[in-house]
């Protein structure tokens, strides 16, 4: 089957362009019970950021702190249920911040009209009604997550997203001046996600040229980024890794993540490491999936003096790398990709204990 993709519905990119959320989500002010809810990243509150926010006299602004864990099903569903309770359905909800704060806004748009627990949504097609409108406005680039059909939830037994055409934003707002308070060994490791996303997807068996076509156009501005002279302190690579994110994004949407992915989803779920930490952890010693690119990833960490912690799993009991296995090891629309269709054959829950062992 091909994959039949929903893409955003509108995005508005420029510096600056965050001061169009007021006038894009007044015509939506209308439905329901006439209210917008902001989910917005701790990091932000008294900052001028907030004073900018166009915040209506019922709206509900809820700053989040994403540290140190990866968004929950509890605390969507907490968010879900307490906004119902004391004011009703919301018009919409717009999400400021990153990766986390996308995932949260995503899941809890759809949770507003789906009932029970979100950990009953974790999967593919398991959403049964549209969610209410959703805006998302990243204020750090990497994860795709602005773009993708998923927001990514760690539950009580799985770390799966909800995944569902209905999970796309319905807007997103790419304003570069956003990205550049953000602390650099956290640009890095977002931003490597983009990096480590379009290599995924050109080494698989689903890799193609609408995949291809993102993918190298993302990679492209991921070298000028992370290897042009002067990267980082250059404003233009704000505006370049928003562009990376997006397309990287689009690249793996149309492709797939492989071993790396994989083995980053069981390092969150058992230690709770951030997505983009832990997919450097793991690139960091995948030479046989990803050759050169893993050379260039180091030249990259090199480059800007970031700090990738080595020998981790010395700390490592054997049932916490068994669990990471389990989890890595249930993924297989990444095996397939990365290995083939018949990769059972060829990767056993102890190949990917040993993988573990050598971060
Ligand atoms: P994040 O949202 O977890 O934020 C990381 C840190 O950066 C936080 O401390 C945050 O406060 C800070 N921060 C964000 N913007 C800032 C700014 N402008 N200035 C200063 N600090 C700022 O980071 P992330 O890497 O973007 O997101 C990781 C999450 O994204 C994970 O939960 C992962 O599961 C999810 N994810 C989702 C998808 C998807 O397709 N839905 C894809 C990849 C990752
Ligand atoms: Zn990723």
């Amino acid at each position: 089957m091909h994959k039949n993709f929903k893409n955003i519905d509108k995005v508005v990119y420029g510096r600056g362009s965050f001061d169009e959320l007021d006038g894009i989500i007044a015509p939506v002010r209308k439905e329901n019970d006439g209210f917008f809810v902001f989910v917005v990243d701790s990091y932000f509150e008294g900052k001028p950021l907030a004073d900018r926010i166009p915040v209506g006299p019922k709206d509900v602004v809820r700053y989040i702190d994403v540290e140190p864990k990866e968004p929950t099903t509890e605390q969507v569903d907490e968010l879900r249920d307490s906004v119902l309770a004391e004011y009703g359905l919301p018009s919409g909800i717009v999400g400021i911040g990153g990766g986390s704060i996308m995932d949260i806004a995503k899941a809890t748009a759809l949770m507003f009209t789906n009932k029970g627990s979100s950990t009953l949504y974790q999967g593919l097609n398991l959403i049964k009604k549209p969610g209410i409108y959703h805006l998302g406005v990243p204020t750090i680039s990497g994860t795709g997550a602005e773009c993708s059909m998923t927001a990514v939830l760690t539950g009580p037994v799985k770390k799966l997203g909800l995944k569902c055409d209905w999970t796309v934003f319905n807007q997103v707002i790419l304003d570069p001046d956003l990205t550049s308070s953000v602390p650099r060994n956290q640009w890095f490791y977002t931003g490597m996600d983009t990096y480590i996303h379009d290599i995924e997807a050109e080494s698989g068996i689903f890799y193609n040229a609408y995949s291809k076509a993102y993918g190298d156009q993302s990679v492209q501005l991921c070298r000028e980024v992370f290897l042009g002279d002067n990267s980082g302190q250059n404003p233009e690579n704000d505006e370049k890794l928003m562009i990376a994110s997006l397309f990287g994004g689009l690249s793996l949407t149309y492709s797939e993540v492989g071993a790396c992915h994989a083995l980053s989803y069981g390092l969150s779920y058992v230690f709770g490491y951030k997505h983009g930490f832990a997919n450097c952890i793991a690139f960091n010693h995948l030479e046989e999936f990803y050759g050169d690119a893993v050379q260039e990833f180091k030249q990259m960490i090199d480059h800007h003096n970031i700090d990738l912690p080595q020998g981790l799993s010395a700390q490592w009991s054997d049932e916490e790398i068994s669990k990471m296995a389990d989890v890595a090891y249930n993924l297989p629309h990444m095996w397939t990709h990365a290995l083939g269709h018949d990769w059972e054959k060829n990767l056993t829950k102890e190949n990917i204990e040993e993988m573990y062992r050598r971060l």
